[in-house]
């Protein structure tokens, strides 16, 4: 079936003789047993009774069933933030010694984490371009034991040719972990390209109402799933009923949302593109972004955030963040309403000047993050503020 009928048919838990036709928030944090065997047996199983919250709640793992649905995925964990299943992943699948190969181009948290791992505990990380599959295989050594990509970049549009990545990566022996919260698994699925572990900031076009922090991991094997739950359990970072309730709720509209968002993206890059004060624009379903040609091979969508340059540099980005009325100046994405903001001091702001130029961010760039208004308002307000 396509994402559209998947994403309104989440399966409830049964009670009692029927279902429940919308999930219910199990608000609670501990379940009460018969036979302590039982209690006992369930705390060694992600798929044993519900016993206490960091271990598994109905309502997470309705969210969880739903979203390795739509990504084609075995099982996920639900936890409380995009960073909390970054983390946990990282942490759980690294030892000391290990070696990572990342694409250079990520988001500021990833990057961070992957610069603690390498300081704290020696796991040090390669940074490929990722358009090339013979970077990656040249930046493989014997200790390497993941590759991690993202499906579009934040904030620049990069997109690395996953297809041909994962299957140097699979023939290494390498897992490939793949944030695909630009493009959600309306725009691609990652694991049908040979990803192994696909995670999402829930934050974002999942919840998609600007009102609930989240984060999932998708495991195209159930192996994975499973080795990943007991870590997940002691890691901390489960996700909250309510949190898990409220990202059902907006999963019911996504591949709606998602065809709004892109055709706004449309609108606001090409009118962008043609603007005098504007020097760059890097939405990568432009056709003279460098990624979009290889985007167009595996992507069914190019997402709605992206950067852009002004000709006036870092004082006129700044002049404009202060002057637009309709789109507000605010840190997140995904959300149904437009927001911009100012990497450099912000999303990004643990990089240098070296790094940031690195992967493409001005000091005067700022992303934006189209939400699902009537195009025509968020061109005047972009226009009269560029004016
Ligand atoms: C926001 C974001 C994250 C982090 O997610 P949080 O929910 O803020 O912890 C990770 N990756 C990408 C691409 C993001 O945009």
């Amino acid at each position: 079936m396509h994402p559209d009928t998947r994403a309104v048919h989440i399966t409830a838990p049964p009670v009692a003789g029927s279902t429940p036709l919308s999930v219910p928030l199990y608000q609670t944090s501990s379940f009460a047993f018969d036979d302590p065997h039982v209690l006992a047996d369930s705390m060694t199983r992600p798929d044993g009774a519900y016993v206490y919250g960091r271990f598994g709640n109905p309502t997470v793992r309705a969210l969880e069933q739903a979203v390795a649905d739509l990504e084609g995925g075995a099982a996920a964990l639900a936890t409380s933030s995009g960073m909390g299943a970054i983390n946990m992943l990282l942490h759980g699948l690294l030892r000391t010694g290990d070696h990572v190969v990342a694409q250079r181009s990520l988001y500021g948290g990833t990057y961070t984490v992957l610069r603690d791992l390498a300081e704290r505990y020696g796991i040090e990380t390669t940074y490929i371009d990722g358009h090339d599959a013979g970077e990656l295989r040249s930046a493989i050594r014997p200790n390497t034991r993941l590759l991690y990509l993202e499906t579009i970049s934040n904030p620049t549009g990069h997109i690395s040719d996953l297809p041909a990545l994962s299957a140097v990566a699979r023939e290494a022996g390498l897992l490939t972990i793949v944030d695909n919260t630009f493009a959600s698994p309306v725009h691609c699925q990652p694991i049908a390209h040979g990803a192994d572990i696909v995670v999402h900031s829930a934050t974002k076009y999942l919840g998609g109402h600007t009102d609930v922090t989240g984060g999932v991991a998708v495991f195209a094997e159930e192996a994975h799933h499973r080795e990943l739950w007991g870590h997940a359990v002691e890691f901390g970072a489960a996700a909250d009923p309510f949190a898990a309730w409220l990202t059902i709720r907006g999963l019911h509209t996504l591949p709606l949302r998602m065809r709004a968002h892109e055709a706004n993206a449309a609108v606001v890059a090409g009118r962008l593109a043609a603007h005098p004060a504007v020097s760059a624009v890097h939405w990568s379903g432009l056709a003279d972004h460098p990624s979009h040609a290889i985007g167009a091979k595996f992507l069914s969508g190019f997402g709605a955030t992206f950067s852009f340059d002004l000709a006036g540099g870092f004082e006129a980005g700044l002049a404009l963040l202060g002057r637009v009325r309709l789109i507000r100046l605010a840190p997140s994405l995904g959300g149904t309403e437009t927001l911009i903001l100012h990497p450099a001091s912000t999303s990004h702001r643990q990089l240098d000047g070296d790094e940031l130029r690195a992967v493409g961010i001005g000091t005067g760039s700022i992303r934006i993050s189209v939400g699902i208004e009537h195009p025509d308002d968020l061109v005047a307000d972009l226009e009269q503020a560029l004016a």
